[in-house]
């Protein structure tokens, strides 16, 4: 069991828990992810762990409502427990010194980045920092990012904050002021970070993709976020979550991680 001991409502459908898993903590590395249960009947919830405090115990979530499970985990309050937390999980992010990295979030995947991009800096990289939204309610995480990252770029579909537009927008920004990029890591909705390797294509640079398939055991037995990067079946929970986004095949990502639509709006309905 594990104890929820902060929560704080970020947007209006995105919730940070700040909970108890001192042994998930204790092996933890930037860009790694649990396995959410809430109770013996739930389903299992895949979740980075977005940060991490390892002298206190505690790791923090940031849960985007959607479906019925991440709807009843963002309900839980101060004092709940959940009942089961499996990791660390999946490979940590690379860390090393490349130069100017660019981290690109989108959504709820800003936040996913935010340990990497700690990291990062401890490396003596400079890091530059795309949060893309859909509108202003939806930006998170800025002040926390301001403080760690060199220069913050925000985008919103609906230009109600920042630059108008979409996290490309600004990547061709910074290719247009000359911007020399040595890496790119990109975590958001699968169309986002397609884009994202079509545009940094041409210039070539590196640009690593954080996948969201959707994944049952994590242990690479079930195979349900099976990819094709490169040509070759790959099982995202033990081979990624992280991969080269030019070998990513996105069409098929974006395929498969619909074939439970029905599923999931019944049990959102129930
Ligand atoms: C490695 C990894 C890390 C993730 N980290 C975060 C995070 O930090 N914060 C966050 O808000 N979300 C994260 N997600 C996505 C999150 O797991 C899904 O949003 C959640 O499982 C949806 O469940 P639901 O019942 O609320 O929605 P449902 O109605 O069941 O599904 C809504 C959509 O969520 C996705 N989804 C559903 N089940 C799964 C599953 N078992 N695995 C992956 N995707 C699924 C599908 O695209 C689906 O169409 C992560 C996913 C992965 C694979």
């Amino acid at each position: 069991m594990h104890n929820i001991i902060e929560k704080k409502i970020l947007a209006n459908t995105i919730t940070l828990l700040k909970v108890e898993a001192p042994l998930v903590v204790r092996g933890a590395r930037p860009g790694q992810f649990v396995i959410v249960r809430l109770d013996e009947y739930a389903e299992r919830i895949p979740l980075t762990i977005c940060d991490m405090d390892k002298s206190r115990g505690v790791i923090t979530l940031i849960i985007q409502e959607l479906g019925r499970s991440t709807k009843d985990l963002c309900a839980l309050k101060v004092g709940d427990r959940i009942r089961d937390i499996l990791g660390p999980l999946g490979n940590p992010s690379e860390i090393e010194k490349f130069g100017t990295v660019l981290m690109i979030g989108g959504g709820v995947g800003s936040a996913e980045l935010y340990t990497v991009v700690r990291a990062l800096k401890d490396k003596g990289n400079k890091v530059i920092t795309i949060l893309g939204a859909r509108c202003k309610d939806l930006v998170i995480l800025e002040d926390e990012f301001r403080k760690l990252a060199d220069e913050v770029l925000i985008t919103t579909d609906d230009g109600s904050y920042g630059m108008k537009g979409l996290v490309t927008d600004a990547l061709k920004s910074l290719f247009e002021r000359g911007e020399k990029i040595d890496r790119i890591i990109c975590c958001g909705p699968i169309p986002m970070m397609k884009a994202v390797t079509l545009t940094a294509n041409p210039k070539n640079i590196p640009t690593v993709v954080s996948l969201n398939a959707i994944l049952l055991d994590a242990t690479g037995m079930c195979a349900t976020c099976r990819c094709t990067v490169a040509g070759k079946t790959v099982f995202s929970c033990v081979d990624g979550p992280e991969f080269d986004g030019y070998k990513v095949d996105f069409d098929e990502l974006l395929h498969r991680n619909k074939r439970f639509l029905e599923e999931e709006k019944r049990a959102l309905e129930s």
